[in-house]
């Protein structure tokens, strides 16, 4: 990030005409605006991330999420606080257009803009798609059911088998080829291709696959030295400190760095009545979480209140005909 512009940007000579020794070169580093927020406290200091994000409202004009007319709404969080987010946004690889706009307005635009720029594509557009999205979504979901089928080799191959059924089925036309080619979004780029073995177990494959989508789509994300400047720590006495940081371009980033951060985690679950895979904030939990919460707080999901309705109206009917 650039400074204010008031170096002049002339080589440094050693001594200044009057005599004095001229400043150093300011250093190349980002620089954070403190604050006293605990979510910016939480995210800068012990996620080592600096990313702040602006939700606002967005439609889609046709396939591409442009900025809704007349946008009143608009307020800013701190995405690596927030480790719910790989679960949300695996919903949107399968849900409807509706499902899809809740997650944009909920938690903005994932950031073409900003990854086009982290990965020096030069096909640089405003406007991010629905299909770019979609297809990242699918990377996150498939990278969590395979996580959570990882050491079960028939679950891991049925979800491999169902993402790369095009693949097997060359795979019947060309018995001796033993490489599998399988299509991922990486970066900017909707589609690109990665390769895996036939020769290796279901699991490896797993495995393999997991690694390629999670490492590529982080391969952008640097550590750097940031100044943090901040009104508030001026009361005790200095009004700046340097803190090592990831730089994390975009909300997408993000989302990749939450899944790696969580992937192999004790607490990766199939919910009880829908299926879906999500991070359990703690043990006992069976049911995928309400959207838009946070991971532990504790609140019943949809699935949740379904399951229990419907155990009750089974142990209703059981009395009934008891009688
Ligand atoms: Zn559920």
């Amino acid at each position: 990030m650039a400074h204010d512009g008031s170096s002049s940007g002339e080589g440094w000579t050693p001594l200044l005409p009057s005599g004095r020794a001229p400043e150093p070169p300011e250093p190349p580093v980002l620089i954070l605006n403190g604050s006293e927020d605990a979510e910016y406290q939480e995210s800068v200091s012990a996620r080592g991330v600096a990313l702040r994000w602006t939700a606002e409202d967005w439609e889609f004009l046709g396939e591409d999420v442009v900025p809704k007319d007349g946008t009143i709404r608009r307020s800013h969080y701190y995405p690596a606080t927030c480790r719910e987010l790989p679960y949300e946004f695996a919903r949107v690889a399968h849900g409807d257009d509706a499902e899809l706009r809740a997650f944009v307005n909920r938690r903005g635009r994932l950031g073409y803009k900003e990854m086009c720029e982290a990965w020096d594509y030069e096909n640089l557009r405003d406007t991010e798609s629905a299909s770019w999205i979609r297809a990242h979504a699918r990377n996150v979901d498939l990278v969590m059911r395979l996580a959570e089928a990882s050491g079960n080799l028939p679950k891991a191959f049925l979800i491999l088998r169902e993402r790369f059924r095009e693949s097997v089925e060359r795979e019947k036309d060309e018995p001796d080829s033993t490489w599998i080619t399988f299509r991922y979004a990486r970066g900017p780029i909707s589609e690109s291709i990665g390769i895996a073995s036939w020769e290796e177990a279901p699991a490896q494959i797993g495995d393999s696959v997991i690694a390629v989508i999670l490492d590529e789509n982080l391969a952008r994300v640097r550590r750097r030295h940031a100044l943090e400047l901040s009104q508030y720590r001026s009361r005790s006495g200095s009004e700046a400190r340097t803190l090592s940081v990831f730089t994390i371009s975009s909300l997408l980033e993000c989302i990749y760095w939450l899944l790696a951060d969580q992937i192999n985690g004790a607490h990766l679950r199939k919910c009880e009545a829908c299926q879906r895979v999500f991070f359990a904030g703690h043990a006992s939990r069976r049911f995928c979480p309400p959207v838009g919460q946070p991971i532990d707080n504790g609140t019943r999901s949809p699935c949740e209140v379904k399951e229990k309705r419907r155990r009750y109206a089974k142990k209703r009917r059981g009395k009934t005909l008891e009688k």
